[in-house]
């Protein structure tokens, strides 16, 4: 999956929501996030994001980001 970190917040650029094929992006408190399970790992979000938010979770300590993405997408 994909997710939405902290160069996200105040962010007003939502390019990322339009291109997703599968409309997994979801209002946080304050950013974006992407439903963790609704992501099916397409990458074409990345690079619309001008503030470099949007990191597959392969990366390095991406689990709390993870969580957090999928806690404010199950908000709703
Ligand atoms: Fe949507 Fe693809 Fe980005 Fe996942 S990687 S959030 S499916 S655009």
């Amino acid at each position: 999956t994909y997710v939405v970190t902290e160069n996200c917040i105040a962010c007003k650029y939502t390019d990322c929501v339009e291109v997703c094929p599968v409309d997994c992006f979801y209002e946080g408190e304050n950013m974006l996030v992407i439903h963790p399970d609704e992501c099916i790992d397409c990458g074409v979000c990345e690079p619309e994001c001008p503030a470099d938010a949007i990191r597959p979770d392969t990366e390095p300590d991406m689990d709390k980001w993870v969580e957090f993405n999928r806690k404010y997408s199950e908000a709703w």
